[in-house]
């Protein structure tokens, strides 16, 4: 059986598997920058791990208090290596990327500290963390103020307000690297060295965490390699590679990191103990992967942008556009467009592929969202998945994907649904 007929036994008929052909054959040089990148990003990561004589004793599973568990401590050397940072703190125990960002905060802001964000508005979960929206335990809660300077009309750095909003309490900045779920640009990493030396000019004493999530191993360079005091992110999104099942990171100065070890367990405990629970294979192999898994993700989320933007679906990032994170908005228009859209991605999916997405109202959202997911671990958006709330003017959020050829399949399943329902304009391809 060719390859063309395979997919045709998958759903994919000859037109929309022609129309891909031919949108790939415009990507190539493109696809060979992202492999590029990945081999950058794949030396690294195996030098970390050369240097710190990773070894089959780091797999062992660990119990209890968890002391003296050479894999996690060796595990966070890597992590350190890789970021180019004086440590890392690496652990299961951290149970997702907001819980991370929040650990990060408040173990390096006191009483009386004020928080800046320069880049507008943080990612929604974070709103609570800082007490924007009332909650219990909030930073704002602890005495921790907040404040924030938001991006000029054009998506740059509005550097006269971030220079006014500085004060002598401001503590640290809090820079989001991926837009998430808003419509501003990802920043480059290029970009947020600008920024943090920016701030720190103005105040040299000003501590800088940057959100890293869904921007791991994008570039070549990280936003600890351009002044970053921390970064932080998920395990299951970019760095673990597909393969974590749970876990953050935070990556950074010696003196944060150790902070932030008191935080997440006790003052006076810090990184001694964590056992590591058995999942030591899982997080080095993760990492391991993380440089071809974000590859493949990245490559996915530019065929989408040229298979849609061509048939005249307005997407963010563009088409042509320089990527720096791995998620792609495609602007449907339609309710009926985004069932069928989230349809194919499910459809594609090897877990749960027989399984319908319907709108439903989730809780915290004023209009029905629907979801495609067929993942391994629940959740995880570094494996192929799309979402969106169902209102104008009807984006679906695609991202993932932990091989390509998956995220292809996916793509032109999707596409293949528009299709079939007539939601494509006729003769388009
Ligand atoms: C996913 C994400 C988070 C939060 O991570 P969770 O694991 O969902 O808690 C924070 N910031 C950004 C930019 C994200 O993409």
């Amino acid at each position: 059986m060719d390859l063309e007929a395979l997919y045709q036994d998958l759903g994919i008929s000859p037109q929309v598997y022609a129309y891909g052909e031919k949108i790939l054959s415009g990507l190539r040089e493109r696809f060979s920058a992202i492999d590029q990148t990945a081999e950058y990003n794949q030396a690294k990561v195996l030098k970390a791990m050369q240097k710190n004589r990773v070894n089959a004793t780091h797999f062992a599973a660990t119990s209890g208090y968890g002391y003296n568990d050479e894999g996690r401590d060796n595990l966070e050397r890597v992590y350190a290596d890789v970021f180019h940072t004086e440590a890392a703190l690496v652990r299961p125990q951290i149970t997702c990327g907001t819980h991370a960002l929040t650990v990060a905060l408040s173990a390096n802001l006191l009483p009386g500290d004020e928080l800046l964000s320069p880049v507008g508005a943080p990612y929604d979960t974070l709103e609570e963390v800082i007490g924007i929206r009332p909650s219990k335990c909030s930073l704002r809660e602890y005495g921790v103020t907040y404040q924030q300077a938001g991006l000029l009309p054009d998506g740059g750095f509005d550097y006269e307000a971030i220079r006014q909003k500085i004060n002598p309490r401001t503590k640290l900045v809090t820079i989001q690297r991926s837009k998430g779920y808003a419509t501003r640009p990802t920043f480059s990493v290029a970009q947020i060295g600008e920024l943090t030396a920016f701030c720190k000019s103005v105040k040299p004493d000003l501590k800088v965490m940057v959100d890293n999530c869904y921007g791991e191993f994008v570039e070549t360079r990280e936003p600890s390699d351009v002044g970053a005091d921390m970064v932080v992110g998920s395990l299951i999104k970019n760095p673990g590679g597909g393969l974590a099942p749970i876990g953050g990171y935070i990556c950074g100065t010696a003196d944060c990191v150790e902070r932030c070890a008191y935080r997440l367990s006790a003052p006076g405990l810090g990184q001694e103990v964590g056992a590591n629970l058995g999942l030591m294979t899982a997080f080095y192999q993760g990492l391991f992967l993380a440089p071809t898994v974000t590859a493949g993700a990245l490559k996915g989320a530019i065929f989408a942008a040229n298979v849609y933007e061509a048939l005249g679906f307005p997407c963010v990032p563009g088409a042509a556009e320089e990527r720096h994170d791995i998620i792609q908005a495609v602007t449907l228009g339609s309710r009926e467009a985004m069932v069928a859209f989230c349809k194919g991605i499910q459809a594609a999916a090897p877990v749960d592929s027989y399984v319908t997405p319907e709108p439903w109202a989730m809780p915290g959202y004023d209009s029905d969202v629907i979801m495609a997911a067929g993942a391994f671990v629940q959740g995880s958006s570094i494996e192929l998945s799309a979402d969106g709330p169902i209102r104008p003017p009807y984006a679906v959020y695609f991202q993932g994907g932990l091989t390509w050829q998956h995220a292809k399949l996916g793509i032109l399943m999707s596409l293949q649904q528009l299709a079939d329902a007539n939601l494509v304009r006729p003769k388009a391809f």
